[in-house]
């Protein structure tokens, strides 16, 4: 496999991929079992708390509580390797990394995140940052897509989903409902503008209650909405948008948009190492095959998966992440006992729809598509509290429970209990 036995190693647990699940895995494995031997591989030394990106975009969040140094939100106890993934072999329990070095396992998690594919659309690469063109899926390009919608003096402006599983489904939708509240703030650009919102999907959102919601939001502010518009190209010079257009029951076709702003969420999908190792099933995406309840492998027992990465099939969300870690975490730690697997996992995820400036849609569902709420109101209603929670409590949360492992610990929360239903009762005369 390439790695001399000088740089071989092992560890009872192997995770890779220090991203949010990796790290909220790990926390939580060393909070239930501290000594346990758990190994992080992970090549960025920063980390980034991604959810945060659309608000840092529109100024409602400093862009310096988007990251933190990778090293300062290891857990303790956890070893970190500053390192990548380079080729598995779990029918060995094994890996090679892309420095060489060989690492065995007793368990191993897959938490690697997705790619962004950015290439899949003809000119963007290059086109991205001028012209109009920009998007808030890129870290390095929050500030200028901000500037740009700010500045921005009316014409046509596009926002874009792809025909790909993306993490947060409804982020290409927020940025637009934030951008068209600057518009019509800004004199002359709301009346003079055009905003159009070009889904490769079907529909605007996947669960019917939600998608009536958003449906109601977009038609308020008379944004146009194009479904199965798939775009394939830019080109830049022209500020000519290119889309491949799928209609029922005929051949799909090319239309072109010309467009003043551009902002796209670009066709994602399992990293190459991933999809083109054994933890894959082929032609079905490249995603880590587990089991949709236990977060375990399909094939290999003693490989799971979580996050972005994994198959499960619900929503890639930083909630689905919050809902899978307990479940795997049992799951993992039944499996090094020799236990039965009898934790499970039952879909959940959410993405706070973002309508504007003001008022957040808490959209929380399961696998069956239900909506759930963890916050005992109608979770379909568009709400200035949830607001506050997205944008107030959420970050906080972020760094000082789901990171450290705390958050699905219920004793820790019990004190609070009156406080909460207090606020159920008070949300539900919103
Ligand atoms: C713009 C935007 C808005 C979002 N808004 C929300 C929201 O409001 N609510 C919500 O719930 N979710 C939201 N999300 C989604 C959420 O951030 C992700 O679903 C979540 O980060 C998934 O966690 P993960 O650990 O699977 O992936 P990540 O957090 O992306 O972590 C993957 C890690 O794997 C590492 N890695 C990659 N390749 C290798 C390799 N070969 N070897 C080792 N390590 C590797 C990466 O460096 C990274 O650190 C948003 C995402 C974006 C981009």
């Amino acid at each position: 496999m390439g790695a001399d036995a000088s740089s071989a190693r092992h560890h009872q647990v192997l995770i890779v991929g220090g991203g949010s699940a990796g790290l909220t895995v790990a926390a939580q494995l060393l909070r239930a079992r501290p000594g346990l031997d758990v190994a992080i591989l992970e090549p960025s030394s920063v980390h980034e708390y991604q959810s945060g990106w659309i608000p840092a975009g529109a100024g409602l969040l400093p862009i310096e509580q988007t990251h933190r140094p990778e090293a300062s939100v290891i857990p303790a106890g956890a070893r970190w390797i500053q390192d990548s993934a380079a080729r598995f072999d779990p029918a060995a329990q094994r890996l090679i990394t892309a420095a060489g070095d060989q690492l065995s396992y007793d368990a191993l998690v897959v938490a690697m995140g997705l790619q962004l594919n950015w290439s899949r659309i003809k000119g963007l690469p290059e086109a991205l940052g001028s012209h109009g063109i920009v998007s808030n899926y890129s870290h390095a390009h929050i500030a200028a897509t901000w500037a740009a919608i700010r500045g921005f003096q009316g014409g046509t402006a596009l926002f874009t989903h792809p025909a790909t599983p993306i993490k947060c489904g409804g982020a290409p939708q927020k940025v637009m409902y934030l951008a068209d509240d600057i518009f019509q703030a800004t004199s002359g650009v709301g009346v003079n503008t055009r905003v159009i919102f070009c889904t490769a999907m079907a529909q605007l959102y996947p669960v019917k209650a939600y998608n009536a919601t958003v449906k109601r939001v977009a038609s308020r502010r008379g944004i146009e909405t194009r479904l199965l518009h798939n775009l394939i190209e830019v080109r830049p010079e022209e500020q000519v948008a290119v889309f491949e257009v799928s209609a029922e029951g005929q051949p799909p076709h090319t239309e072109e948009i010309p467009f003043d702003l551009l902002h796209v969420v670009p066709p994602m999908a399992a990293p190459d190492v991933v999809a083109r190792s054994p933890l894959a099933i082929e032609g079905q995406g490249g995603w880590v095959e587990v089991n949709k309840l236990t977060c375990q492998h399909k094939r290999f027992a003693d490989v799971f998966a979580l996050g972005d990465v994994s198959s499960l099939p619900t929503s890639k969300s930083l909630a689905a992440v919050r809902g899978q870690a307990p479940v795997l975490v049992a799951n993992l730690l039944a499996k090094l006992d020799g236990q039965p697997l009898l934790s499970r996992y039952d879909g959940y995820t959410a993405c706070p729809l973002i309508t504007g400036f003001g008022s957040v849609v808490m959209a929380e569902f399961d696998y069956d598509l239900k909506p759930v709420s963890s916050f005992l109101v109608d979770p379909t209603k568009e709400r200035w509290s949830m607001w506050l929670v997205e944008t107030r409590v959420f970050p906080w949360i972020y760094w000082h429970r789901v990171l450290k492992g705390r958050l699905h610990e219920a004793p820790a929360l019990k004190p609070f209990a009156p406080l909460v239903r207090w606020l159920g009762l008070a949300l539900r005369q919103e």
